[in-house]
């Protein structure tokens, strides 16, 4: 297991580099236990891995949900190499080592044991890792088109980094762009141009007044909305004729995106109204819904009885988790690693917390396939 997850985070899997290389790591460690596993490879280097193992079919399958794909090491310095996969004071370190490679090797680790201890199982295994978990979702989205009118898919259990907390809501997720568009003169000239960035003065003075209705969340909470970018003109003496703003807003169950977007574009169509010479568009830069799983249901039940969880928890970071409620499965989100380590620099996962992982996934396994 130890060497499997040194193997994965030496294999960097940012955007830049793509997941192939990963998938197959996991593809040589499956297929050594002669499961079956096919990898799904697009634009050269992204991939998802899908492992199957075959049951006798009479309960629903347990479906494993990782994601191959890290964050870059950043701009802060490390004092462990970012993909070096170094082992010390009972550590691993490494980009990915928390979030969620460690998840990774313990799943694959607990796949492989329940297979070679000949277990026969009433339900199917899939274990899956996607490309693109902290980009657009691409490879999550890939999977779900082609599986959809597949076999019933009894539970889906995400290993991303919970410190082993049953989580079960988190917020969604609405990164806007909105972009003014104005004309470009010569600085000297103002009067000849129309400025953008004056244009963009008027979106952020509504925006400071703008509120999205909502009802608290019993767990989550209320929503938040930030905006976090800001790029307009080119140089001194040019009048801008193009300004952005990049608008984060993470959402809760009760609040619809499309309504979101609707409000803000009624706020341009007023705008413009108003000022003939004013030219705004928003766009979509990523959208990842809430997730809200019963925490009443069976499933969620059965699960926190067979891991020792007392109660579930909702987070605030979002996953690929409400992309599998299509599969009409229940989803938590549990696993190894502290999730504060995520996307930091010295990011590590305790060995003995992957360890405990595999435990923990071959008992669910036991619990809900045989
Ligand atoms: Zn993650």
């Amino acid at each position: 297991m130890k060497e499997l997850l040194k193997k994965l985070v030496q294999t960097e899997t940012t955007a830049a580099r793509g997941e192939l290389a990963a998938a197959k790591v996991i593809a040589d460690e499956l297929g050594r236990s002669g499961i079956t596993i096919r990898i799904d490879n697009w634009d050269q280097t992204r991939a998802n891995v899908i492992a199957q193992v075959k049951s006798a079919g009479h309960k629903g399958s347990l479906l494993f949900a990782c994601h191959l794909d890290v964050v870059g090491p950043g701009e802060a310095d490390w004092k462990y190499p970012p993909f070096g996969g170094i082992e010390g004071d009972g550590r691993i370190y490494g980009r990915g080592s928390a979030d969620m490679k460690g998840g990774i090797a313990a799943i694959v680790t607990a796949v492989k044991q329940v297979v070679e201890a000949g277990i026969r199982l009433q339900g199917d295994i899939i274990l899956f890792a996607a490309a693109g978990e902290e980009t657009d979702s691409c490879g999550v989205k890939r999977f779900t088109a082609q599986r959809s009118r597949q076999a019933k898919v009894g539970g889906v259990v995400i290993p991303e980094p919970t410190d082993f907390e049953v989580v079960t809501a988190h917020r969604g997720m609405l990164w806007l762009e909105v972009t003014t568009k104005g004309k470009a003169a010569h600085g000297s000239t103002p009067q000849l141009g129309v400025n953008a960035i004056i244009l963009m003065k008027e979106i952020l003075s509504e925006l400071d007044n703008f509120k999205i209705p909502f009802e608290p969340h019993p767990d989550l909470g209320g929503y938040s909305m930030s905006i976090n970018t800001i790029a307009g003109g080119k140089a001194l003496n040019v009048v801008p004729d193009k300004c952005s703003i990049g608008i984060d807003i993470r959402t809760i169950p009760s609040q619809n995106h499309q309504e979101i977007i609707g409000s803000l574009t009624n706020i341009l169509t007023k705008l413009r109204s108003k000022n003939p010479q004013f030219n705004a568009g928003l766009s979509v830069i990523r959208e990842v819904g809430s997730l809200e799983t019963d925490s009443n249901c069976d499933f969620v039940r059965n699960f926190c009885s067979v891991v020792g969880a007392a109660r579930t928890k909702a987070v605030g970071f979002t996953t690929d988790g409400p992309y599998f409620t299509s599969l009409g499965a229940p989803v938590v989100i549990f696993g190894p690693g502290k999730p504060e380590l995520c996307h930091k620099p010295d990011e590590y996962i305790q060995i003995s917390d992957v360890e405990k992982a595999v435990e923990h996934y071959k008992n669910i396994i036991l619990k809900f396939l045989t």
